[in-house]
Parts: structure tokens; sequence; C-alpha cells
């Protein structure tokens, strides 16, 4: 009721004007957007691509673009989903109202998209003019014993960069679209890159970016300026920041994707042994809700102080589960990052947790 709001409000109103780190979501539909904005989110810190794929018209195309023998029939099955993408985020924009807006590349391993029942393999054999046998042995091809370590994050637009090109074209030109309705608006999209290991992967698909996003931008006469930042989700890309940050806008930390390659625990099977570890009191809390400081948190550390001194520009966040728990959002203004991103209802919390923090490390 009023007087509920009215409170929260005003609590929320001290926590915010005490608090340093900012506090971003993690969204991918205007809907989520829109309620995050509403508990006090100040941008967009994570919108994971892959949401987007999985309506049917997409996933039709894209598993034509995965079965596609060119490049040019690539191209052509990416040029599908292309002004479906560009709506998705010219809507991301609007309901931001010119906050930032950190968009990432598609991430999931290839066969999360293949199809597995028969009548939707044999309707992709019909659309791209192959036999059945033929589709099962591209999708036969693309089995991983360990998929969450394999064909994904940038991996994937290093051996498909015209998924990269064509993410770019949709980023950029909704961008160009919506600061040309919203003059007052600030639109800079943040492009990030996911499950970088070594600076050459960042390089090679930051020129794909690069190029196609200066061209879009040139094409349409626009002075749109963007950035290019990177996930920091595998343990090598915390060691070796300082190289990465020379070819980097931002970091966001991964950390659900750092804890399972930090401790080699599968962030989708730990919870079937987590229980005899505290039994056993080898862990009192769950490392991917509650962000483990000295292992986790000391590769967070050394990225940022590795990082900023060779780009005094570099901003960092995070937006791992992490972000919206409280020890871990302290733990993340200790170390100096500049955002959390959260899930739309942690938020609050999330607001409350950086202002603790704040007032604790005065
Ligand atoms: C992460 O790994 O922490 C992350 C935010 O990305 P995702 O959960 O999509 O892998
Ligand atoms: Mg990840």
């Amino acid at each position: 009721d009023a007087s509920i709001a009215g409170t929260f409000g005003r609590v929320m109103g001290w926590a915010d004007k005490y608090r340093t780190l900012k506090v971003r979501t993690n969204a991918d539909t205007p809907a989520d957007a829109k309620k995050a904005r509403e508990l006090g989110a100040e941008g967009i810190g994570l919108c994971r691509t892959e949401h987007m794929f999985f309506e049917a018209d997409r996933i039709a195309a894209f598993r034509e673009m995965i079965c596609s023998d060119t490049v040019e029939e690539r191209k052509a099955a990416l040029a599908k989903i292309e002004p479906m993408q560009q709506g998705d985020f010219e809507a991301l924009y609007e309901a931001l109202e010119g906050n930032p807006v950190t968009i990432r590349f598609l991430d999931p391993p290839l066969h999360e998209f293949v199809p597995t029942e028969e009548e939707d393999i044999k309707k992709l054999a019909d659309a791209q003019g192959k036999t059945v046998d033929q589709i099962k042995a591209i999708i036969a091809s693309l089995h991983e014993f360990n998929p969450m370590m394999g064909h994904r994050g940038c991996r994937l637009a290093v051996t498909y960069p015209e998924i990269a090109e064509m993410q770019t074209k949709a980023i950029i030109k909704a961008a160009i679209n919506v600061k040309k309705n919203h003059p007052d608006w600030t639109v800079k999209p943040e492009i990030m890159i996911p499950l970088v290991g070594d600076v050459k992967e960042l390089k090679f698909v930051k020129k794909v970016v690069v190029e196609t996003a200066d061209a879009e931008i040139a094409a349409a006469g626009s002075d749109l300026s963007y950035e290019v930042g990177t996930m920091i989700e595998i343990p090598r890309a915390a060691l070796t920041a300082d190289d990465i940050a020379k070819e980097a806008d931002f970091f966001c930390f991964g950390t659900n994707d750092l804890t399972q390659m930090t401790y080699g625990f599968s962030r989708d099977d730990a919870g079937k042994f987590l229980g005899a570890y505290y039994d056993a009191k080898i862990f009192e809390s769950d490392p991917f809700a509650k962000l483990d400081q000295t292992g986790v948190g000391k590769l967070m550390k050394m990225a940022i102080d590795l990082g900023k001194p060779v780009n005094s520009k570099l901003h960092c966040g995070i937006c791992g589960e992490h972000g919206g728990d409280p020890t871990s959002v302290e733990f993340c203004h200790e170390i100096g990052l500049d955002y959390v991103s959260c899930s739309p209802f942690r938020v609050p919390i999330a607001r409350l947790a950086a202002a603790q923090a704040a007032i604790k490390n005065k």
C-alpha cells in the first residue's frame, strides 16, 4: 500500500545517499528492465542475448545458420534474426531511458540450439534441402562431453564471426534509432564479450565489432559512441587482466562461471554434493550464492589491480548471482568495483548492502 511504498522509498533514499557502488540489473526483457528501474536499478549490467534466440521464429533461423555450409548461407540465415534483435534492443534502450545497457554476445554452447525432436529435425532438413541423416550428422558433430567448457561464449564468435557481426549491427542500429528519438538521453551501447581467456580472443572479436559498428555509424551519419568490454569469468582472464585491460573498456565479473572454473565445480551439479561439504564443515555456505572471497574474490581483486593501472578509464562490475548477495556486495565495494548487477528483485537488497558497505568502510 501507499504507506509501505512511502516508507520503502524513504529507506531506499537514505541508502542511496550513502552508497558509492552503483546498482544495475540483469535483464533481457523490457518488463524485467522496467520492474528493476522501479526498484531503483541504474542500468542493465547484463542482457543475456541467448534468451532472445529461443522464440520459434529465431530458433528456426538460428538452426538454419548452424546447419549451413557456407558463410553466405550463414549470413542469410542470421539476417532473418537481425531485425528481431534490433527490436529487442530498441525496447530495452527505451525501457532504460538513457541509463547504461550492457549487451552480452551469445554465450551458450551450440548444441543447446539444435533440435532433438524428429519432427523438428525433418523440418530443418526440408528448409535446408538436406536429408534427415545429413542433419543428424551435423547435430552429432556438435556433441560435446563437457559443453560448459566447450564451444560457447567468445569461442562461438571466433568460429562464426558472422554471429558477432549480426549482433553488432542490431545493437548499433537500435541505439542509433533510440538516440534519434531521444536526443537528450545518453545512448552508448556497452557490448560485452563472454568467456574470454586470452586477450587475442578479445582482439579477434573486437575487430569484428569495431569494423561492423563503425560502418553502420558512418552509413547512418551518426555520432554514436559505444564501448567494447569483456566478462572476466575464466581464471586465466583474471591472471592476464593487464593484457586484457589494454583492449577492454570495461570488465564485468561473471562470478557464476568464475566460481565454477576456479573450484572446478560444475555450477549445474555441485548442489548434489555440497550438503556433504556442509556436514563435513568444509564449506559453511554455497560458493555459488555467497562469493568465496579468499579464492574467487582474490582473482577479482587481482584483475582490478592489474587492469586499472594500464587502463585508467576501465570500469568494473559484477553480474554473477553474487551481485545481489549482501556480504558479496560488501566485498565488491571494498575491492573498488563501480557497480553490481543483479536480478530485478534483488536490486533493493543490493542498494541497502552497498550503503552499509560504504558506511562501514568510511
Ligand atoms: C556468470 O558466469 O557469472 C554470468 C553472469 O554469466 P552466465 O551466468 O550467463 O554464464
Ligand atoms: Mg558466464
